[in-house]
């Protein structure tokens, strides 16, 4: 024989129950089946609720029971001919009076107990198997319905009954063989207590109904069919990339379902372990797919994780108290008190300090629990030994669960860097000692991600998510989100990085979408964005809590660079092209890359110095890998470097800085290059990369720019330029006539850094440098003859966008 379970989806509606009897008329050309049904799928909540509402004395309960009337006669309806309609329509009627009886009386009596609720609830299954029959029964297919409460046999614990399995086992084995039926229908979830008063078997307990009957009669198999393809690697709610698990150990199921898989009720394996029977688990709207099998050994996988399970809603008791350490007994007493009030224990851990235990139960039983210990422990919380319980609600504990754990070392290591890295706290952990299954307890809101980071970390072969911010949508801005919309497919297909634009704001708008800004039409929405407010702005990117997030900042502005510190605290990584937070004094620098330690995230700025040039990049690893800078010599500014090989004493200075700024070469005020402020900045970056303490003061500017250019706005700034066009000519004329050119030229040399125009001949490194182009020359121990030369375009869109787009990669890739 074989048992066929069907859950709440499947028979949801007159539509899915003729899919439920297509499989079942298939089941039957094999073997004998017993076939459980669920309740018509959210009946039970409804049913509950509209009890509860009762209850409070509130009386739309009677409208509930009619919606939950209406849903049954819908689905009687779409499945019979008219002809026999009006039976199974009376049936339907007739239990709904009952449902509605009953209350009635819970309302006039203001009060819901735990029996009355599972009176309640069990027409739920009543209804659904006397709807299904009724289908069989119309399409002349013999069967028989049993009363499941007739048959499985429980104490009195209603809600959460425990089954007297030799009676039940004896009851079902007699029944089916006294009977010559090919189909028996079976409402699920629901049983009876010695007296015959109506239980149930604990919430989704259907699944346990079918595992409870294929052990009683040694079914061949169970088949779970619900509504996904098999048991997954993660919930496929919270995870979007899972992947099926093909077979599965009975340990292994037990596990993911005790830590929350809600696929299977967690004690429906216990039964079928025993007598080594198969569970499938299928897809009653996939009926091809082949499903997840459960049975008795695990069959090796590449990394020893089977999957990933999660419970919400869980509160953390400790116990302290130095009156604990060494006295036996401490722990027996903490459980009796909980086991007193029905209290299920999720998660233990002890401390080897014996100093404190801590246990994970479900938070709505926080409240009892704190009750009971503290009464348990009165004496000793008098005398001051052990400390009230407390009591940590808004909790979840994440599980791994796979058989081949042990034998793959670095388990654990992988989970908690996995979390680390993305500022996931882990209040408590606990380890099987049969090492199938690691816990940790996180954070209610850091679940998702939590989930979706080891997911990545453990399964995903086929991409990691990068969730990026993009600050500021200018000139640069612009550019890095073109680049990422062209390199997002190759990305994805080479690199197995999904690159995902979450937000985009501008100085005016700001635009957020959870599943990736489209970047082909960002400019139109972000047009219609809410305003730009920029604590909103940190504050959307904070609380949505991603995994592998980004921020990016592509502007200029003060304000945005003063957010770091706060990213960096929630471990969201900080990619800038801003200098403001760099060149900001020491100590502000110094606690960015602390938090960033701190927090395992990344702070990069590789386009502070040389837009795109990989300059911070070689000056590290020369570092990292044991060298020591003694000099370093270059020409950071793109803007000076043009306006220096574009003015020869003919066209007005002011006109070639005009261009370079047309061009977009320069700073929005062109005197932050002109003075050499900008240069003095990315030199001091250099030193501090270095391991300086350097502050802008310590650094000598020889500035060649007169005193009367620094007065007022840009517009005055370049009426100045053209009045010192004179002392512009002399600066080039003294150069070239020694054959020789102007450079702006930083110095860092004995631990001093200078900025300052020089007289370059031909003879120098510096002097061929054509355009926008800088140069670093980096002369250290191992670079002691010639110097190690970083050289190229120092400024521009376009390489700038591209630095900033390589540091995004460098964090996913770290
Ligand atoms: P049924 O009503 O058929 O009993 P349930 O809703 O009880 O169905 O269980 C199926 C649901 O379990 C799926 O729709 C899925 O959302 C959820 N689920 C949670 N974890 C897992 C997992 N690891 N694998 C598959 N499904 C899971
Ligand atoms: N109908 C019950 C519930 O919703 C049992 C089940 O579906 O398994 O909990
Ligand atoms: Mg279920």
């Amino acid at each position: 024989m074989q048992v066929l379970k069907f859950g709440g989806s499947s028979v949801a509606n007159g539509e899915n129950i003729n899919k439920v009897i297509e499989l079942v008329r298939q089941a039957l050309t094999k073997d004998r089946t017993v076939l459980v049904v669920s309740a018509l799928g959210g009946i039970t909540d409804m049913l509950i609720r509209a009890a509860e509402t009762a209850a409070a004395g509130d009386e739309t309960y009677k409208e509930k029971l009619q919606e939950i009337e209406h849903r049954h006669l819908e689905a009687v309806k779409a499945l019979l001919p008219l002809t026999r309609q009006s039976a199974a329509l009376s049936a339907v009627k007739t239990r709904c009076n009952e449902i509605e009886d009953i209350c009635n009386g819970v309302f006039l009596l203001s009060e819901l107990s735990a029996r009355t609720q599972d009176k309640i609830v069990s027409y739920g299954e009543l209804l659904s198997s006397l709807i299904v029959a009724a289908r069989f029964a119309a399409l002349d297919i013999d069967h028989q319905w049993l009363d499941s409460r007739t048959l499985i046999s429980t104490d009195s614990l209603f809600g959460h009954a425990t089954v007297d399995f030799l009676r039940t086992n004896r009851q079902i084995l007699q029944y089916i063989d006294a009977s010559s039926s090919r189909l028996f229908i079976v409402p699920g979830f629901i049983a009876a207590d010695d007296k015959g008063i109506t239980t149930t078997l604990g919430r989704g307990g259907s699944d346990y109904t079918a595992a409870i009957f294929a052990a009683a009669i040694d079914a061949t198999s169970l088949e779970i069919w619900t509504d996904v393809s098999g048991m997954m690697t993660a919930d496929p709610r919270l995870v979007s990339n899972v992947k099926k698990i093909p077979r599965i150990s009975y340990q292994e199921a037990m596990e993911l379902s005790h830590f929350g898989a809600k696929v299977i009720y967690p004690p429906t394996i216990q039964p079928v372990m025993r007598k080594h029977i198969p569970v499938w688990i299928r897809n009653t709207f996939a009926p091809a797919d082949p499903g997840t099998v459960i049975e008795a050994e695990a069959v090796p996988n590449g990394g020893g994780i089977r999957g990933i399970s999660s419970i919400s809603r869980i509160a953390l008791l400790s116990l302290e108290g130095s009156g604990m350490v060494g006295i036996p007994g401490f722990s027996k007493r903490l459980f009796e008190a909980l086991s007193g009030r029905q209290i299920n224990v999720i998660l233990i851990t002890q401390g080897s300090s014996e100093h404190s235990i801590c246990v994970g139960v479900d938070e709505a039983n926080a409240t009892a629990a704190k009750g009971a210990v503290d009464l348990a422990f009165q004496p000793e919380i008098a005398a001051g030994t052990v400390e009230p319980l407390i009591v940590e609600p808004g909790l979840s504990i994440i599980a791994l669960v796979g058989e081949q754990m042990k034998s793959h070392p670095g388990v654990s290591g992988k989970l908690f860097g996995a979390l680390g890295r993305n500022g996931v706290n882990v209040r408590a952990i606990a380890q099987g000692s049969s090492e199938r299954n690691i816990s940790a307890v996180i954070a209610a809101g850091d679940v998702k991600k939590a989930i979706n980071v080891l997911h990545e970390e453990f399964f995903e072969t086929s991409y990691r998510q990068l969730n990026l911010f993009i600050t500021g949508a200018g000139n640069v801005g612009r550019r890095l989100i073109d680049q990422l919309r062209k390199q997002q497919t190759w990305l994805q297909e080479q690199l197995r990085i999904q690159l995902r634009v979450i937000g985009i704001a501008n100085s005016r708008n700001m635009l957020f979408d959870n599943e990736g800004i489209d970047l082909a039409n960002w400019k139109t929405r972000l047009e219609t964005g809410e305003p730009m407010e920029l604590n909103r702005w940190v504050e959307g990117i904070t609380s949505r809590n991603l995994r592998n997030s980004v921020f990016a900042d592509v502007t200029a502005n003060d304000d945005v660079a003063s957010c770091y510190a706060a990213l960096l605290q929630k471990s969201i990584s900080v990619v800038a092209c801003n200098k403001i937070a760099c060149s900001s004094p020491y100590g502000n620098y110094r606690q960015l890359k602390d938090l960033a330690r701190e927090y395992n995230a990344r702070f990069l700025f590789e386009t502070n110095v040389g837009a795109g040039l990989p300059v911070i990049g070689t000056l590290n690893d020369l570092l990292r890998s044991g060298d020591t800078v003694r000099r370093i010599e270059a020409v950071l500014s793109g803007t000076l470097n043009f306006v220096f090989n574009h003015y020869n004493g003919e066209r007005p200075f002011a006109e070639v800085v005009r261009q370079a700024q047309a061009e977009g070469y320069t700073e929005p005020d062109p005197r932050l290059d002109l003075s050499g402020m900008d240069v003095m900045r990315k030199i001091m970056i250099l030193t501090r990369e270095a391991g300086e303490r350097t502050e802008m003061d310590d650094i000598a500017n020889h500035s060649f720019l007169p005193a009367s250019c620094m007065q007022g706005g840009v517009e005055d700034f370049y009426a100045a330029l053209s009045n010192e066009e004179d002392h512009f000519k002399q600066l080039y004329l003294a150069a070239a006539a020694k054959g020789k050119k102007l450079k702006f030229v930083a110095q860092y040399d004995n631990g001093k850094a200078s900025v300052g125009l020089q007289h370059i001949g031909p003879e120098q490194d510096l002097y061929h440098l054509y355009g926008k182009d800088n140069v670093v020359l980096f002369f250290t121990d191992r670079y002691s003859e010639q110097p190690l030369v970083v050289k190229g375009a120092g400024a521009g869109a376009e390489v700038t966008a591209s630095g900033v787009f390589a540091d995004i990669l460098r964090i996913i890739n770290s």
